[in-house]
């Protein structure tokens, strides 16, 4: 155990800064369980501060034209690439994903930065001559002012970079709160864009949880937020921007499924699909997580699937080789063993068990976990479990395959697995889930494209990076001009 962990601290104003909280949590590498820091639970008025630094910094940020903020950027961009072993680290030691998986997210943080860097062609605005005679008319896009984000424990580093860059490379600026469950690596992001120059109050960091989250979402001096977590509180976060009149993105939970079609290639499929389930210990929005092998697909699909769950290797994501690491907390691998005890309750069959996991560390391990002949009313099948759990629900037709992905609430991601265009086809025509993979088990779309699913799975109409966050982050004016 750290002798004596730091206590966190916010970055507010261009300055490092304790909190006023009477209350820490303490941030654990849930591979060891070693403290590595107390995280303040921030009040309000920490809040308060960093808006106040945000919105003096607005109307200097607003003026300094796109091409000199982008260069900013290209600052940070380096910095994170000169850093990129170390942040990549500091993320396996506070969330447990595998290094690899580490480095593939830092990798999509910094492409965020990248594309952001365009800015001055992303944000031009269109014009029409002669709208009338003489007349013509102009459309502007205009930063708003300060924006905040509300961070998710499972992505850290990147979920964050999804928005900050596109923010305030439009000329707002921005306040992130961090998961209280691992804010390690955003102090080391802030630490790096402290190095970069941004000017004080362009970008700041509040620590903390639930009040410093409602103080954001309450402030008359935010203008829009955009949150990543849980679907309940997703639906809290969109309440209540409606009610104090802010412009809302709440990107929530996930139950993706995952069909198998009877001409997959299952040789060159099984992997890709261990991993949809399993990278990161299951705590992925785009985890697959149900199972649906299709017709004559069902036996040969669940016994390869569980001899290649059964071959993972875990441990300590630091160390080489290791495939599965630990899950975030005690509390939260408590949750992910009640859901395979319901499981069974509930009559599915265990294929893999992986309650008691042989593992040389003593972190919040849950090993990987297969469950069988899952029917579709059942809990496991419902809800998102978060963790290393497969689902196999087979079924006898690609309809049935629709139908289910229809009948969830949720509707985040969805692969189909096959050699045939016309499933995919209409798959991709028919389902709601609005991230899709064809023959790719985690469809990540990338920093250039929008990042966000439907139905319960996201509350707002803007989804998250690529051009849908210029409109987010901008209002567009309209000049109509006559000149005599
Ligand atoms: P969470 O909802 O518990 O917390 C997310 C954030 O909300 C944290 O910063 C937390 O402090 C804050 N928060 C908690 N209660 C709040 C409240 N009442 N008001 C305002 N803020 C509050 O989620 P989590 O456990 O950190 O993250 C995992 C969840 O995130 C999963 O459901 C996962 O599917 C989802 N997720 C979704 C996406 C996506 O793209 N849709 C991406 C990553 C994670």
């Amino acid at each position: 155990m750290t002798a004596n962990p730091p206590v966190l601290k916010n970055y507010i104003g261009g300055k490092w800064v304790a909190a006023r909280a009477d209350q820490t949590l303490d941030v654990r590498n849930p591979a060891t369980t070693e403290i590595l820091a107390k995280v303040p639970l921030s009040k309000a008025t920490d809040m308060d501060d960093a808006v106040r630094a945000a919105r003096e910094a607005f109307p200097e940020w607003r003026k300094t034209p796109p091409i000199e903020r982008a260069r900013y950027f290209f600052r940070l961009k380096n910095l994170l690439e000169e850093r990129f072993e170390d942040l990549s680290r500091t993320l396996t030691t506070e969330h447990g994903k595998t290094l690899p998986e580490s480095r593939g997210s830092v990798k999509r943080g910094i492409e965020c930065v990248e594309v952001a860097t365009g800015i001055p062609s992303l944000m031009m605005g269109k014009v029409l001559e002669d709208v009338a005679r003489g007349i013509d008319c102009e459309a502007i896009r205009r930063p708003l002012g300060v924006f905040a984000c509300i961070a998710p424990f499972n992505f850290p580093f990147m979920v964050p970079l999804w928005f900050l860059p596109f923010a305030v490379a439009c000329g707002n600026t921005f306040v992130v709160k961090p998961s209280e469950q691992a804010p390690m690596s955003q102090q080391d992001l802030f630490a790096l864009l402290d190095e970069a120059g941004f000017p004080p109050g362009v970008v700041n960091l509040v620590n903390g949880a639930k009040d410093a989250a409602q103080r954001i979402l309450e402030h008359p001096d935010i203008e829009g937020v955009s949150f990543v977590g849980s679907s309940p509180v997703a639906e809290h976060v969109y309440a209540e921007c409606g009610k104090y009149g802010k412009r809302v993105q709440a990107l929530g939970g996930a139950k993706n499924f995952i069909i198998i079609m009877p001409d997959a290639n299952l040789e060159r499929s099984v992997d890709n699909i261990a991993e949809s389930v399993y990278g990161c210990a299951g705590e992925r929005c785009l985890a697959g997580t149900v199972l649906v092998p299709v017709g004559d697909m069902y036996e040969p699909f669940r016994d390869k699937f569980v001899e290649r769950a059964r071959a993972l290797k875990m441990g300590n994501g630091l160390d080489s080789g290791v495939e599965l690491g630990p899950v975030i907390s005690e509390a939260h691998k408590k949750r992910v063993l009640e859901y395979i005890e319901t499981g069974i309750k509930e009559g599915a069959e265990l294929l893999l068990d992986g309650r008691n996991p042989s593992v040389k560390e003593k972190g919040y391990f849950v090993g990987p976990t297969v469950f069988d002949k899952v029917k579709p009313d059942m809990v496991i099948a419902q809800e998102e479990i978060f963790g290393p759990v497969a689902c196999l629900l087979p079924v006898k037709t690609l309809d049935d395959a629709l139908d289910l992905i229809h009948s969830h609430d949720l509707a985040n991601a969805t692969s189909i697995y096959t050699t045939s265009g016309e499933s995919a086809r209409r798959l991709r025509y028919e389902a709601e889930p609005s991230m899709m993979g064809v023959n790719i088990g985690v469809a990540a779309p990338m920093s250039f494209f929008s990042f966000g699913g439907a139905k319960g799975s996201f509350l707002g109409d803007l989804k998250a990076h690529g051009w849908e966050s210029i409109d987010f982050f901008t209002d567009r004016k309209v000049v109509i001009s006559r000149w005599f």
